[in-house]
């Protein structure tokens, strides 16, 4: 029997695409990668899915898991070959348990973002996991890619967010580790290797996370800042001042809100030409008014000490969906702009301006005219580095003619500056030849070798991570 068949047994035929439009599949986010797929597998439960591994083992063919398809380096669609199986895992979207007194929940690997939000919520608890793709992007995904978002600085990435995964193997066996358990130290730790994997080494197909006491009252604060010495040295102050309950920290340069500006100008900005804004969140589990004077306090000792030039609170939800909207609609906004080149970095808080001011100096060497989209989750010391082409010089001949020298450019910095050549968008197939120029020859060393422990045969995304000879 041949694999189409044998999907279509296992799935059923309305299951398995292979005709019509697949450019939701097979195109990046970005528009920049497109792949061809064999066909489009979508399984409804893990068994399922344990099958279709099973039967791509037999007739030795790659499977390329995909959740929402917002990742931003290309490792969720598949290779041009027209041979690997896109596997979507996106008909799995149960929420199966929330357990109040453990603060967990279990769901199913498809579950989009925002609903399991929405389900904590409707339990009168948290689960933290923010990010602008919330409306799209799958658990799944996440867990794949140790996504960060928002409120890494005070609940982590997704990977403290974990408690227990069930993954299919790539001899297609079930491991059933959704125990919800804080403490098992039985041994080697296997849900942190499938986390941050991007689909590498097995299928994640359900989680348990953790979830929080929702905090009494958040409050958003947007500030203008002359310059990011100073959005640093508000940082310190924030921490000093509110502690734990500093649980967001967004920088953005000026130009970087122009583009929301230009593209969305229903998203009016305060303080438009300020160079930097901060976007600053307070969750409190006091009271309203605690949490009002705690902020208020900190804005006024900003202004007083010059490292705040202005300063607005959210006095409403909305107001302060608002504001949060504009932070988050920068991609979108950057993506509307035309293709540039992206760089999603870390360096210890410390050195980033002195990283910054090197680099922006030496990029306008390098390309004069060049324009930055900076901004980034600062508190995590995660800055999204974007390089836009100057004014007069279309996209498409910039990136031709820039793109290698810019990335090696930004990243001898980021290596000179002691930082990650990615923060938390993963390696994927965009950053796949890049990652063995910057990364610890053993700890690569490693990592091919567990790869090839898990998947022997590389059926798992290959190419995507780290290459197998
Ligand atoms: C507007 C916008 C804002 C964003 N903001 C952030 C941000 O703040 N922080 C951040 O970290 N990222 C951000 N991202 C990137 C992206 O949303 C995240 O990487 C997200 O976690 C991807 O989830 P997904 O379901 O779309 O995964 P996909 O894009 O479908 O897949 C991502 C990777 O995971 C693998 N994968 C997917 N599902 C599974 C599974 N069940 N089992 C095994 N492997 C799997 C894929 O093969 C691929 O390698 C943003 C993207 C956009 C478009």
């Amino acid at each position: 029997m041949s694999l189409i068949s044998e999907l279509q047994t296992i799935l059923g035929t309305s299951h398995v695409l292979m005709k019509g439009d697949l450019s939701a599949f097979e195109l990046d986010w970005r528009k920049r990668s497109k792949g061809r797929a064999l066909c489009v597998a979508s399984p409804a439960n893990t068994q399922e899915v344990a099958q279709v591994v099973k039967a791509c083992v037999a007739h030795k063919t790659s499977i390329v898991p995909q959740g929402g398809n917002t990742g931003l380096v290309a490792g969720s669609i598949p290779d041009e070959s027209g041979q690997q199986v896109l596997l979507s895992l996106k008909r799995m979207r149960a929420i199966q348990a929330i357990d109040t007194a453990n603060l967990s929940i279990t769901v199913q690997a498809g579950c989009v973002l925002q609903e399991i939000q929405e389900a904590a919520s409707h339990a009168g608890l948290l689960f933290p996991l923010s990010l602008g793709s919330e409306g799209s992007c799958t658990i799944g995904g996440n867990l794949s890619t140790n996504a960060g978002g928002t409120q890494v600085l005070r609940y982590g990435n997704t990977r403290e967010l974990c408690l227990g995964l069930e993954v299919v193997s790539a001899s297609g066996e079930i491991y059933s580790g959704l125990s919800g358990l804080r403490k098992d130290n039985t041994g080697y730790d296997l849900k942190n290797l499938f986390i941050g994997a991007e689909g590498t080494l097995g299928i994640i197909t359900a989680a348990t996370l953790k979830l929080y006491p929702k905090p009494l009252s958040t409050l958003t604060a947007w500030v203008a800042v002359d310059d990011l010495e100073r959005c640093v040295s508000l940082l310190t102050q924030s921490h000093q001042a509110l502690g734990a309950q500093l649980t967001g920290y967004e920088v953005m340069n000026q130009f970087s809100l122009s583009l929301v500006g230009k593209h969305i100008p229903q998203l009016a900005c305060p303080f438009p030409n300020s160079p930097w804004c901060v976007l600053l969140e307070l969750s409190d589990s006091e009271s309203q008014a605690h949490a009002s004077q705690q902020l208020e306090n900190l804005l006024s000792q900003a202004m007083e000490s010059g490292l705040a030039s202005n300063a607005i609170l959210a006095d409403s939800l909305q107001k302060a969906k608002h504001l949060w909207h504009i932070r988050e609609s920068i991609t979108m906004a950057q993506a509307m702009e035309g293709l540039n080149i992206k760089n999603d970095i870390s360096l210890p808080v410390s050195s980033i301006t002195e990283f910054v001011r090197t680099t922006d100096h030496a990029l306008g060497q390098l390309v004069p005219g060049v324009q930055l989209v900076n901004f980034g989750h600062l508190g995590d010391g995660n800055l999204h580095y974007n390089v836009q082409s100057p004014a007069h010089m279309p996209a498409s001949v910039f990136l031709e003619t820039f793109e290698d020298p810019v990335n090696t450019l930004v990243y001898q910095q980021v290596k000179h500056f002691g930082g990650s050549i990615s923060a938390e968008h993963g390696i994927g197939s965009l950053k796949v030849l890049t990652l063995p120029h910057y990364k610890d020859p053993i700890a690569l060393k490693m990592m091919r070798q567990i790869k090839v422990c898990l998947d022997p045969l590389n059926t798992f995304n290959p190419n995507r991570v780290v290459m197998i000879d």
